[in-house]
Order: C-alpha cells, then sequence, then structure tokens
C-alpha cells in the first residue's frame, strides 16, 4: 500500500489462479446449507429420493476435497456430472493480490461481486495458524479507532464469499487433502476468527451458515473451539451466537465508563456496558478454556490508566465472566485520531489485571509492514468513505 515505508521488506505478487468468470445464471453451490443444496438439486432435476446422498456426495468433494470442477466427481455419473455442470458453478472469491510480511503473515486481497474488495490476513504461528476473515465490506458502525470504521459499508458478505475465504487460503496454503495419503494432524489453517473488516453481527445469517459449513465434519471439520467471533457488542446478536453457532466469543470492550465506551465504540448508545455485560454473564459455556475474550486497544491518555484497569476487573469479577483481557496495542494507521499506548504504560495495565488473577496477553501486532494488523483493514479501492470532518467529529474525546 502506498503508505507502506519503502524499506519494509514485502513481497507481492498478483496471483494468477484461476478466474471463474460468473457463466450466465448458473447456481453457485458454495456457501448453500445442505437443506439449500438438496432443494436446488431437486429443484433442477434430482431425483428427491437421490437428493439426499447426492448432496453428502457433492458436498465432500466441495468441502473435502476442494474440488471446483463437476468432471472430477467421480462417483457420480458421467451424465449426471454434465447436468450439474450445465446448471451450477463452484465458485469462490478471487484473489487479486497477495502480499507477505516479513514475519510470514500473508494478507489477500480478494474481489467479490460487484468488483468490491476485501481483506483476509493469514497469521502462521508455532503449531498453529489463523485465518482472519471478513464479514462484510466496511462497517455500519463508526468505532473512532478502526480504519474500517472510516469507510462505509458496501454490502454484506454472502456465505459464499465468508466461507469462500476459508477456501481460497487453503488453496494457497496448498492444504486440501489428497485421497488416500496420511491425515496430516498439523494443519497450517487451524483456526478462524472473525476479525477482518465489519461487523458479523449484523450479517448473521450469513457468517451463521458459512461458519457451520467450515464446522461440518464432512469437510473443512474445524471445531466450534477453534472458530472466534470477534463483535463491538450487538446484544441481541450474542443470544444468538449461543444458540445457532456456538463458536467462541471476543468482544470489543475498550472502555471501562460508559462515557468513553460510547465515543470509542459508539454502539455502545444502543446496548451499554451493563448490559452488554450481563449478555456474556449469560452465554453458555461447555468448560473454563472458553473464557470470553475482552479485546481491550490501548489508546494512549485516553482509556489505559491505572483506573481504567481496576475498574475492567471490578465489573468482570461482579458480573462473574470467565474472562481473558487480551490486550491490542492501537495499530496507527493513516489519519488515526489516537496514539499507541507506550510499552510501559501497557505493561503496567497488563499486570494489575494479571495480578487480579485474569491473563492479560498483549496481542503481537503481526504483519503491520503491509498493513495487516487488527484495525488496519481497508479496501484502498473503495472510493465511497467518510468525510474527514466526521470521523473528527467522532473522534471528539481525542482532542
Ligand atoms: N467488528 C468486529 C470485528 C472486527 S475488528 C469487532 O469490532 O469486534 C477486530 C478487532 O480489532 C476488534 O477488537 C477491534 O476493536 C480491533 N481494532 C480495530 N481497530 C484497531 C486498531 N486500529 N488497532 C488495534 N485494534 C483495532
Ligand atoms: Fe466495525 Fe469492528 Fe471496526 Fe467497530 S471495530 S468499526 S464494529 S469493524
Amino acid at each position: 500500500m502506498s503508505d507502506m515505508p519503502a524499506t519494509a521488506p514485502i513481497t507481492q505478487d498478483v496471483m494468477t489462479l484461476p478466474r471463474k468468470m460468473p457463466e450466465g445464471g448458473k447456481i453457485n453451490l458454495v456457501g448453500l446449507t445442505r437443506d439449500q443444496m438438496r432443494d436446488v438439486l431437486i429443484e433442477n432435476g434430482t431425483a428427491e429420493k437421490q437428493a439426499k446422498m447426492r448432496v453428502g456426495q457433492i458436498w465432500q468433494w466441495i468441502y473435502q476435497w476442494g474440488k471446483r470442477d463437476f468432471a472430477e466427481m467421480t462417483n457420480l455419473a458421467k451424465a449426471y456430472r454434465a447436468e450439474l455442470a450445465e446448471k451450477f458453478e463452484i465458485t469462490i472469491p478471487e484473489v487479486v493480490s497477495k502480499q507477505v510480511s516479513n514475519d510470514g503473515t500473508r494478507k489477500y486481497l480478494v474481489r467479490i461481486a460487484g468488483g468490491h474488495e476485501v481483506e483476509v490476513v493469514y497469521i502462521p504461528e508455532e503449531g498453529r495458524g489463523t485465518l482472519c476473515i471478513s464479514s462484510q465490506v466496511g462497517c455500519t458502525l463508526t468505532c473512532t479507532f478502526c480504519h474500517t470504521g472510516t469507510q462505509k459499508l458496501v454490502r454484506n458478505l454472502t456465505a459464499a464469499e465468508i466461507v469462500g475465504q476459508v477456501m481460497m487460503a487453503r488453496d494457497d496454503l496448498d492444504e486440501w487433502p489428497v485421497p488416500g495419503a496420511p491425515k496430516d494432524e498439523t494443519r497450517l489453517l487451524s483456526n478462524i476468527v472473525l476479525m477482518g473488516m465489519g461487523e458479523p453481527l449484523y450479517n448473521f445469517d450469513s457468517v451463521r451458515d458459512a461458519m457451520k459449513i467450515a464446522m461440518d465434519p464432512e469437510g473443512i471439520s474445524l471445531s466450534r473451539r477453534r472458530i472466534t467471533l470477534s463483535t463491538s457488542g450487538v446484544v441481541p446478536g450474542i443470544v444468538r451466537t449461543a444458540e445457532e453457532i456456538g463458536c467462541l466469543l471476543a468482544i470489543s470492550f475498550h472502555a471501562t465508563t460508559n462515557e468513553t465506551r460510547d465515543v470509542l465504540v459508539p454502539i455502545n448508545k444502543r446496548w451499554n456496558i451493563e448490559e452488554l455485560l450481563q449478555a456474556l454473564a449469560d452465554y453458555p459455556r461447555g468448560s473454563n478454556s472458553e473464557r470470553i475474550t475482552f479485546e481491550y486497544v490501548m489508546l494512549n491518555g485516553i482509556n489505559d490508566s491505572d483506573e481504567d484497569a481496576h475498574r475492567l476487573i471490578d465489573y468482570i469479577k461482579r458480573y462473574n465472566i470467565p474472562a481473558k483481557i487480551n490486550l491490542i496495542p492501537f495499530n496507527e494507521w493513516p489519519g488515526a485520531p489516537y496514539k499507541r499506548s507506550s510499552n510501559n504504560r501497557i505493561h503496567a495495565f497488563a499486570d494489575i489485571i494479571y495480578h487480579a488473577g485474569f491473563a492479560s496477553p498483549i496481542r503481537k501486532p503481526r504483519g503491520e509492514d503491509i498493513m495487516a494488523a487488527c484495525g488496519q483493514l481497508k479496501s484502498a479501492t473503495e472510493r465511497e468513505r467518510k468525510s474527514r470532518k466526521q470521523i473528527e467529529a467522532e473522534a471528539g474525546i481525542a482532542k
């Protein structure tokens, strides 16, 4: 990106993945639930008696083996494969560019229908790898410290475009299993976080359908404990997440008074700290390892005092929430109205939390040199954006 330091050791290559142009009127099978796939197969001529079995077969080809071409689905009759190819397609978002950070983080820009673009980030770590995926182009919310929040919502992603980001990354990591080969238990892509662009709970149905597909044991088969959904605090969506997805939860908490949170995370004006904490207290969980992550961005002089740390702990204790507190050093972006807290301040804050008996890891910024760190994502190509005036007005307390 243009605002990257010129010396940053990055590589950038424009990928030449096979392009699937939308072919007139074909139905994309990616992103459909099993029931939806069954319905479209029947509507398009598959015998009702066979539909369930056909869904199972096609599902495995798409999500277990990563196939995109009906001709390769060798346990289906040749004539049936040809029929499928006439009516359906298996299409995922197209990779426009890929950047690799000096720390191994990969940032992909992917293009979705309508020419919009979203970013996807892969973060390799010891023994695991996390894919940070997007749920919307832009975001309707206007958190004042977030780069995505300066970009107007363009649209919600479809379930196909959400699970398609996972399939795209598996393509790039060359991680689809080969039939007959021994099962490799250490996956390069072992975890998913919904922490890219957008508020996932404002695109609930598509996020749910996509994550259900990612968890399906006859396919990508990621455990629900390896998927974390991050929300700014859409309380009704939190209840539905428990009931309909069952993944882990992270909350963009970021402030310890309603006054400050109203500014940093404006959705707080709709559901305030107390309502949010009550929803978290009610969130069912299977074991202690399923603690709720409190994300807390460290903004110099805004939310990083000792009093803030004490108030944060008091709140979590009062509501008896099994929590871990993830401190995120603020990642600056061009024109950002805040500064990152100093390292000393971040560590002092972390110590208070730790001594109160809570885990308080400090998130290591990854992929900063390619603007891939938390909160830095924003498709530079999206023209429509909020005015500088609006951003400054929203960030009133920074002055
Ligand atoms: N919309 C969802 C998920 C996307 S943001 C949410 O708000 O939770 C993922 C995380 O990055 C959130 O905790 C968000 O508050 C944080 N974040 C946003 N901008 C940031 C920045 N500039 N520096 C550090 N973290 C940031
Ligand atoms: Fe949207 Fe999350 Fe950014 Fe807030 S922090 S503007 S909810 S993406």
